[in-house]
Formats: structure tokens, sequence, C-alpha cells
């Protein structure tokens, strides 16, 4: 078994997730893996890296599906003993113009966001070693979308004791009051991607509060985040930064001194802890 510390990053064959590897294969010390749910696109992205002359280690990663997640499981439990750093990037964002029905954009992009990253940290944190990091991508969407919810479900959400269970559950009922088209009548913004972004951010502090429940003298790290508005297929190309400067948060948070006591369990922007 390799004592190399191992650093993962999900959807990393594009854009920011890309930009991240790319940053970590220069910062890291260890072995970089570059995930793609499809290999073709994964090895191709490898091999633009080695180019570089950088040398990223390649494993496919579909968040969508459970047997890939725990492929990967497996083989970092095998050949690491665990993992260092986790960065759940992969996402997806219907286009502004898609004109696929609204309950079908909530369904889709609530699988992959919430439901896809609960899966992956469900299967990997239990391996993530002592004085790991932990970065869930979210967005600045997430505050937004926040402030357009009910009074009682932004209390829900800010909530210090809202278990995952509680969260799986409202982030369900979303996706079936679209289904229904009373949405907005139960207090919720017109917003699938928003919607699944807060599910990212909320989870992210549920989990930094069970790890300081359970694993309080391991002191692993764990955030959210917001790369900023990223040149990338997502978002366009007027979008102000590249993706390189996407990268930097989520690549700082990953690379926490092995010293700090945090941040941990927070919502970043720019390198700066935001309310929630
Ligand atoms: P992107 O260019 O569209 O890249 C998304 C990446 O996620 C791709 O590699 C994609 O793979 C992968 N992915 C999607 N579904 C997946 C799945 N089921 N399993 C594994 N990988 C999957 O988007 P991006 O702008 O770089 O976004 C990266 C993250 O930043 C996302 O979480 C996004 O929500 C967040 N974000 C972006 C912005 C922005 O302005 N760009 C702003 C705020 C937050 P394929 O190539 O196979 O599709």
């Amino acid at each position: 078994m390799s004592s190399v510390p191992v650093a993962v990053v999900t959807g990393s064959n594009k854009g920011i997730g890309f930009a991240i590897v790319q940053a970590l294969c220069k910062q890291f010390p260890g072995d970089v893996y570059l995930t793609a749910r499809d290999p073709g696109r994964g090895q191709e992205a490898v091999a633009k890296l080695q180019k570089e002359g950088l040398h990223p280690f390649f494993h496919q990663l579909d968040i969508d599906d459970l047997q890939s997640i725990r492929a990967l499981r497996d083989f970092l439990k095998e050949k690491y003993g665990g993992l260092n750093v986790l960065i759940n990037n992969a996402g997806i964002a219907f286009k502004v113009h898609d004109t696929a029905p609204f309950a079908v954009q909530a369904e889709v992009t609530m699988k992959t966001n919430f439901f896809g990253t609960r899966n992956v940290c469900n299967e990997l944190l239990p391996l993530v070693k002592p004085y790991g990091k932990v970065v869930n991508v979210s967005s600045m969407v997430s505050s937004s979308a926040l402030k357009g919810c009910s009074k009682e479900l932004q209390q829900k959400f800010r909530s210090n004791t809202i278990t995952e269970d509680e969260l799986v559950e409202l982030m369900t009922k979303f996706v079936e009051d679209t289904k229904k088209s009373v949405h907005e009548k139960e207090g919720w913004p017109n917003t699938a991607y928003g919607v699944s972004k807060i599910g990212v951010t909320v989870l992210s502090r549920i989990q930094a509060r069970m790890l300081n429940e359970k694993r309080k003298g391991d002191h692993i790290l764990l955030n959210a985040c917001c790369p900023g508005w990223v040149r990338t297929d997502m978002a366009g190309p007027k979008a102000p930064k590249s993706p390189e400067e996407g990268a930097e948060t989520p690549v700082y948070l990953a690379l926490l001194p092995s010293d700090a006591d945090g941040p941990h369990g927070q919502f970043l922007s720019d390198k700066t802890v935001q309310t929630w």
C-alpha cells in the first residue's frame, strides 16, 4: 500500500475541475487524480496536462452511478488506504433557454448536484485520513436562492441542528413540488440549480458538524465554496474569471496547512467566509 498523499477531484476533465487538477499537480505533495465519467474525455484531459509537464493520474468516476463511486472507493482503499483531499466539483446546470420542463430540470439537476455529491461523500468521507481536506463546490447562487425561499425554509436551511435525513427530505420535496407545479406556493425559489446548491452548502455544514462530533481528533477540515463566475462550458464566455482563477478558492481550501483549525463548516467565496 502506498503512503503517498492522494487528492481526488470529481468532474475534472474540463472547466474548473480541470484547472483544480492543474493547480494541485503543481502544489500538492502527492498523487492527484483527475476523474471523469467518460474515460475518453478523462484520458484526453490527462494527456493535455502531460504536455504541460504535469503528471495527474486518472480514474473513472460518474457521480450519478453508485457502482462507479464504489469502484473508486475500493481502489483508493486498496492502493492508498484512504485519501487526503477530496474536491467535489462535478456539477450540471441547464442552459437558461433549455426547453425541458422545469420539473425535469429540477429532478435531473438535483440528482447530480445534490444526490450525486452526497453519494460520493457517503462513500469517500469515511476514507479521508486525519488532517484531510474536503471541498464541496457550491455556488453563490445557493445564497441568492436561500434568500428567495420562504421564511420557514430559510430557517430550516440555516438551522444548526438540521440532519442529513431532513435535508434529503427537503430536496426530495422540492422535486416533488415542481412535478405538481406547487413549488412556488410551497415557498421555493424558481431555480432548480439554486436549490440543488442550497443542498450542497447545507450538506457541507451538516458534514462538518458530524466530523466535529465523531472525528474531532482527526482535524479534518470540510468546507463549501463558490469558485466565482467562471468562463466554462457551464457559464459561457462572458464570465469574468478564467478557470485558473475559479480554481483558486477550492485549491486554497484543499491546501490549508495541517496546523490550521479553520475554516471548517463554512461557505467561502474569494477565499473569504460568507454569512449563510
Ligand atoms: P463544466 O465546465 O460544465 O464542467 C462540469 C464538469 O462536471 C465536467 O467535467 C462534467 O463532465 C462533470 N460532470 C457532470 N456530471 C457529472 C457526473 N454525473 N459525474 C462526473 N462528472 C460529472 O462546469 P464548471 O463551470 O467547470 O463547473 C464546475 C463546478 O463549479 C460545478 O459544480 C458548478 O456548479 C460550479 N460553479 C460554476 C460556476 C461558473 O461560473 N462556471 C459558478 C459557480 C459554481 P462531462 O464533461 O462528462 O459533462
